[in-house]
């Protein structure tokens, strides 16, 4: 296997970010990249903190709160939680994370809410949405978003951004456009609904179907094997 260098991986991911922006005929600065660094080393993680990144994502909350106390020295970082949330988690997630996105039942959000410390800033929330429609995977159904969502925006220590979904997999770019679609759709709706809300944000694509999310409006494309490369560890 080739070795990965990472300022070659970074730069590619970012050329492929901006390719697909061109491709879709929206501009440069219309979504930007999540570094996902589950299950990578956070020497990898200041590496690519010193090629400019600075939004990471990560799923796990014991390994990332190692991470971050190994990487307090770096200014600017802005951790991304994206992972499944338990309630048992969700105080070290209000915590020591700026970004959540994955709630998708409000007990949650409410936990969230009243754990987040009152000297930071309201927790940006991405509410997980099952946009595939299937039993097993997480997310809130579309039927119950307004719901959730209007609850959300009614705890004054997050703040509600927009929606989040990982879509089943699926081959070729017509196949992988049809969810985000849908969630775009959501959004959409939810922004009439709630004029107000500042829902600016899909987070959506990931290595696989980046392409095919931009084209339909993502905000924040989740990269992981592009950037840091195959993951060993089962994510
Ligand atoms: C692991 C993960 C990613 C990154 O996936 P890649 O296919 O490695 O780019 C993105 N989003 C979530 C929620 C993940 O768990």
């Amino acid at each position: 296997m080739k070795a990965l260098i990472l300022s070659e991986s970074l730069a590619a991911a970012r050329a492929r970010l901006a390719a697909a922006l061109a491709d879709a005929g929206r501009p440069a600065s219309a979504a930007r990249l999540l570094a996902v660094s589950k299950t990578k080393p956070a020497a990898m993680i200041r590496e690519v903190w010193h090629l400019g990144q600075r939004d990471f994502g990560e799923n796990y909350v014991q390994e990332a709160l190692d991470k971050q106390a190994e990487l307090a020295d770096l200014d600017g970082v802005v951790w991304h939680f994206i992972g499944p949330l338990q309630s048992n988690k969700t105080r070290d997630v209000a915590e020591h994370f700026a970004w959540v996105h994955s709630v998708d039942r409000e007990k949650i959000a409410r936990r969230l809410n009243d754990q987040r410390p009152e000297g930071l800033p309201p927790l940006e929330v991405c509410l997980q949405v099952n946009i595939s429609d299937e039993a097993s995977k997480s997310g809130v159904s579309l039927a119950e978003l307004p719901a959730l969502a209007e609850a959300v925006l009614a705890m004054p220590h997050l703040r509600l951004r927009g929606l989040m979904a990982i879509p089943a997999p699926a081959e070729g770019r017509d196949a992988q456009r049809e969810p985000f679609a849908r969630l775009r759709e959501a959004l959409e709706a939810l922004r009439e609904r709630f004029p107000e809300a500042p829902l600016d944000t899909l987070s959506m694509g990931m290595t696989a179907d980046l392409e095919a999310a931009v084209l339909e409006g993502a905000t924040l494309v989740r990269l992981g094997t592009a950037i840091f490369g195959e993951r060993t560890a089962p994510a």
